[in-house]
């Protein structure tokens, strides 16, 4: 008999860091600032319309291209925060949550052996992907601290078999947002080279300081860029599995070419209820940035104080911070010991690079989370400083350096 496993194109991918160090957490008994999702509830007004759509409705198979009021109400809602307009019936694709139209994207629009230029760190599910669709994933590094790009580094990626950059602000896992420079170099790059810009934009709705513009708005950008959004993020219900993507009407109708097959539709209560959060006003979103921002100033406050030193991100709901005192091999050692010994689940951000050794220093820590989840996991990496970081009475075990390749 055959051995019967994964394929090779996604057998190097292993399993998702996400599932991983949720297993993790629970097995310990750990607070799961791992994995990026809120340890609350969106809010209680949609949660009512999904149950009433549930009783009211039908509960059969949405329209495929997205229920008629969602993908009106998010043209408007994209309309209003970036002053572009789309068509409704023609631009927009209601997907299984951003993650389904990432994929979506890929199948439709790359050819066997296209490159598709990739910003590590990036989201995990890019690079499988781009090889799931039979692309070929090519990296150019942000490197850290300042994660920027770098338009000669952008450039010495590109091949005549480019066919797609895909960029992702505010951005996971550094939480920055990109600035002028950066959005001028992304502009330019794309506009020489012709390429179809997939602009992850998820976390749109979550910036602080620094207000989040569509890279859609530049010139020359709208008739090739796709931008995902997603209900997770912007109502807090990951679970959900709302996603969308907008673009023009070629763009649009190739997307849904691969999401007619890969899902045909998302749950159509849920959609029912994202037409809803997607009409909410606007003290919605200045009450859920604001109480983000506190999180975020809670969190890096704590951070800093505990000898994890970092920056406070631009938007997302992600800080990178550095775990240099406490002596790891890499970031992969360090969270599976805090796991086990500090009860505090983190991502190592390894899992977003390509290049490893690039994030061995780093971690990502989530604070999507209540304010008691945040305090009760300070007081715990608190603990956990004074007995393992240096200085303190070193009962520090190097664990071996895990470094699973993409
Ligand atoms: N893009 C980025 C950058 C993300 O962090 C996530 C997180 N899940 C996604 C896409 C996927 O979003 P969704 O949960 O809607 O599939
Ligand atoms: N995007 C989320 C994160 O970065 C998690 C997504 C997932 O669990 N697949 O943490």
């Amino acid at each position: 008999m055959r051995s019967f496993g994964v394929n090779s194109r996604l057998k190097p991918f292993g399993a998702t860091i996400f599932a991983e160090m949720t297993a993790l957490a629970v097995k310990h008994g750990a607070l799961n600032l791992g994995q990026g999702a809120p340890d609350f509830d969106g809010p209680e007004f949609l949660k009512e319309a999904a149950i009433k759509a549930i009783r009211d409705r039908s509960g059969q198979y949405a329209r495929m291209t997205g229920l008629p009021e969602l993908t009106k109400a998010i043209v408007e809602r994209f309309e209003k925060t970036s002053g572009l307009t789309y068509d409704a019936e023609r631009d927009v694709v209601v997907t299984c949550g951003a993650t389904e139209a990432i994929l979506d994207c890929m199948l439709a629009l790359l050819e066997p052996g296209d490159e598709v230029v990739l910003f590590e760190p990036f989201y995990d599910s890019y690079p499988a992907s781009v090889v799931m669709a039979g692309g070929v994933a090519k990296i150019v590094t942000l490197e850290a601290p300042g994660f920027r790009v770098d338009e000669a580094a952008l450039r010495a990626a590109i091949t005549p078999k480019t066919r797609m950059l895909l960029v992702n602000s505010p951005h996971n896992p550094s939480g920055r947002i990109l600035d002028d420079e950066e959005r001028a170099a992304i502009v330019r790059v794309a506009v020489e080279f012709d390429l179809i810009v997939l602009s992850d934009e998820v976390y749109e709705e979550l910036w602080y300081e620094t207000r989040h513009r569509t890279l859609a708005s530049e010139p020359g950008m709208r008739e090739r860029t796709i931008v995902l959004g997603s209900l997770g993020k912007s109502f807090s219900f990951t679970g959900w599995k709302v996603g969308w993507a907008i673009a023009p009407a070629p763009l649009a109708a190739a997307v849904r070419s691969a999401h007619q097959f890969a899902s045909f539709c998302a749950p159509t209560p849920l959609q029912a209820a994202a037409a809803v959060a997607l009409t909410a006003p606007d003290a919605y979103y200045e009450e859920f940035r604001s109480e983000y921002r506190a999180r975020r100033d809670r969190m890096v406050t704590g951070l800093r104080a505990c000898g994890l030193s970092c920056e406070a991100p631009q938007g997302s709901y992600f800080v990178l911070a550095n775990h240099g005192r406490f002596g790891f091999a890499d970031d992969f050692a360090f969270c599976r010991h805090l796991v086990e010994h500090g009860g505090v689940a983190a991502i190592p951000p390894g899992a977003f690079y390509l290049n490893k050794a690039k994030a061995k220093s780093l971690v990502r820590i989530a604070f999507c989370k209540k304010d008691a989840t945040i305090d009760g996991a300070l007081e715990r990496l608190s603990a956990y400083a004074a007995r393992f970081g240096r200085g303190a009475s070193s009962e520090l075990k190097q664990e071996p350096a895990r470094a699973p390749s993409l």
